[in-house]
């Protein structure tokens, strides 16, 4: 079957397509039915059918495969590595189970997980996932408040998280951050379950805090049954920004999103049981909880959880790995990528890497330029591929383990099955069928399985947010520009809507605005995502002072960028901060008072601003010029 007959098909006979992918995992019950959209567009998958997604991941390959590796832990932050087993996992999650259940956890509970890139952290989500609670992963790179609005929105009974992380060999704080997020969050959680690393001192809260190892030792011998929940029992929350300030809570079901993984290591990622699985993204991302923690797991592969820099203790680590665990499918960031491309290459040829069968790439725009040198460097297909923390597992890409097909430089690929994806003008609503016209990227319902639910606990968001946006039709939009050529090949060309892609991080203009506007001296301010050879986006914010008359030399200028970056530093965390703060008399604005967004970008990125004749103050324009471009 060509990919085009497997696609067509997942679209036309989509119940019997899935009832295939379905006999990837093991159902307690099977389902009754394989998607109700009687209520468009929530789709339910697989209704009537019971599983487990730990189950799928780690019970039942301890049979067939408990003496092989399933998890391997490594940091170069710390200097440790250590294989578990499967049986080793299974055990390992069972006393974090218990441990949570013995915190009162139950069934559709919320458990706040805050974790550096430790084994832990998988424990604690797998140990969710068997008791049929909800976790939600909060980047550890994230500070206090945008943890606390996160602890808010979810209610967790319980927090897990650690003394501290570490990067390029310095111990970063945990602990700290989270007792002034929770301080600051209206909702208190229960319990804080505490893992101790020693890297960092830290004050319990008695009654509320309780140690890991006191924990795991009191459970050792603990055995706890995974817990059979309904196929549409909500998995976890995973929170993503948008337009607003106010991060949406990004809900994820059990039986479609354990289908949807299982197949797209088999057709996607041609992931093998005993093979290594190595991606190099974080649990708090989206691709951490499909692509380290699930979907390696559910193929019966081993998976990495790694800590530490991609260039520490050289530019080699990674290559050293892949050749230590015979990695065979990669998974990382074109940014990652650009970092390495800038050192030695002998790195690569250093190390035996005859295992590696392909690196596959996500989470940005893949460059031309670092395609090329990785390919060439690697010698492996290069597969990009396109999603979002939406949909939970690629909407484009090429499933060369349906039938291999080549891929075109500049374009992620073609619509996955199940996806069926269309490109619609965004003024007139109207869809875009020739080949080459630019349009909104958007997705006909249902989306497949796997894709997000709903936004958790606001199903009015849901349909507002992602399904309104085109005229005239229920269509769910990805927020992308994008173009198919005559091949069925789509070519990703940037965002509709104010969020920006930093280093592959997802971030919201609007929250770093908020964030800002806090200082004392922030009358307005307007961030703007501009390229950036390194990180493909970096944030520059354009602040206007309430009180300029302090801000004339220089030096009192810089302060004032310095106090900004620090707010933004201890409320999102140094992921959100601009690289620049600049200081302005006046934000560029329409007479209408509408601001100028797009002529701001471009003026940064030294392009030129386009029509500008509803503009109020073109002296405003003129001010950001000099500052960015200056000379
Ligand atoms: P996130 O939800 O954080 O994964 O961000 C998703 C967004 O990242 C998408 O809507 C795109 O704007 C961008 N993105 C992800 N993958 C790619 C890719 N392969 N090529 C271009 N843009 C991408």
């Amino acid at each position: 079957m060509t990919y085009a007959q497997f696609h067509q098909r997942s679209l036309t006979e989509r119940d019997a397509f899935w009832t295939e992918q379905a006999a990837l995992i093991d159902w307690q019950q099977p389902p009754q039915q394989v998607c109700d959209y009687s209520n468009p567009p929530f789709a339910r998958w697989f209704v009537g059918g019971t599983t487990n997604l730990c189950h799928n991941a780690v019970d039942r390959h301890v049979a067939a495969r408990g003496d092989q590796a399933a998890l391997i832990a490594v940091s170069t932050e710390t200097d440790t590595e250590r294989v578990y087993t499967y049986a080793e996992l299974q055990r390992e999650v069972e006393r974090m189970a218990a441990s949570l259940k013995s915190l009162g956890v139950g069934k559709g509970d919320r458990v706040l997980i805050y974790m550096p890139m430790i084994a832990e952290a998988a424990f604690a989500m797998l140990a969710c996932a068997r008791i049929g609670a909800l976790h939600t992963v909060v980047f550890g790179g994230f500070a206090s408040g945008a943890l606390a609005s996160r602890i808010d929105d979810a209610e967790p009974v319980v927090i897990v998280s650690a003394d501290g992380g570490s990067r390029g060999g310095k111990p970063v704080p945990y602990k700290p951050l989270l007792d002034a997020a929770i301080s600051l969050a209206a909702h208190k959680p229960a319990a804080v379950l505490l893992v101790d690393r020693g890297l960092v001192s830290m004050n319990y809260t008695a009654g509320r805090d309780h140690r890991w190892s006191d924990l795991r030792q009191q459970h050792l011998d603990a055995r706890v049954p995974c817990e059979w929940v309904d196929a549409t029992h909500p998995s976890y929350t995973l929170y993503t920004s948008g337009t607003t300030g106010k991060p949406k809570g990004v809900q994820r079901d059990t039986g479609g999103y354990a289908v949807a993984l299982a197949a797209s290591m088999k057709h996607i990622f041609q992931g093998n049981p005993g093979e290594t699985y190595f991606s190099t993204s974080d649990i708090g991302w989206v691709v951490g909880h499909s692509y380290i923690v699930y979907g390696p797991l559910i193929a019966g592969m081993a998976t990495i959880v790694y800590e530490g820099l991609p260039t520490r203790p050289d530019a080699g680590i990674w290559w050293q790995l892949v050749e230590k665990y015979k990695v065979t499918r990669m998974f990382s960031a074109p940014t990652a990528v650009r970092v390495l491309k800038k050192q030695d290459p002998a790195y690569l040829s250093k190390y035996d890497l005859s295992s590696l069968k392909a690196l596959y790439l996500a989470g940005e725009p893949l460059d031309e330029p670092t395609a090329q040198w990785i390919s060439s460097a690697l010698n492996v297909p290069i597969i990009d591929n396109y999603w979002q923390t939406e949909s939970g597992w690629p909407i484009l890409t090429l499933a060369n383990g349906v039938q291999a097909q080549t891929s075109k430089f500049g374009s992620p690929g073609v619509a996955m099955y199940g996806y069926d994806v269309k490109l619609f003008d965004e003024s007139t609503g109207e869809e875009l069928k020739g080949p080459n016209q630019k349009g909104v990227v958007a997705i006909e319902g249902p989306l497949p399985p796997g894709c997000m639910q709903t936004v958790w606990r606001d199903d009015q968001r849901f349909v507002n947010t992602y399904w309104k946006s085109i005229p005239g039709k229920l269509v769910y939009s990805t927020f992308d520009w994008g173009i198919r050529d005559e091949d069925g090949y789509f070519f990703i060309l940037g965002r509709t809507d104010d969020v920006i892609n930093v280093a592959g991080h997802r971030l919201g203009t609007r929250e770093i605005e908020e964030s800002i506007s806090s200082h004392p001296n922030v009358a307005e301010v307007a961030v703007v995502g501009v390229a950036d050879n390194l990180k493909g986006q970096v944030a520059m914010a354009f602040v206007v002072p309430k009180d300029a008359s302090a801000l004339d030399g220089d030096a009192a200028r810089l302060k004032l960028e310095g106090e900004i970056m620090k707010v933004v530093d201890g409320q999102l965390g140094a992921v959100a901060r601009p690289s620049r703060v600049l200081i302005v008399n006046v934000l560029p604005k329409t007479r209408s008072g509408k601001l100028l967004r797009r002529a701001l970008q471009a003026v940064c990125e030294g392009r030129d601003p386009g029509d500008l004749t509803t503009m109020d103050d073109p002296a405003a324009l003129q001010q950001v010029r000099e500052l960015v471009q200056p000379g």
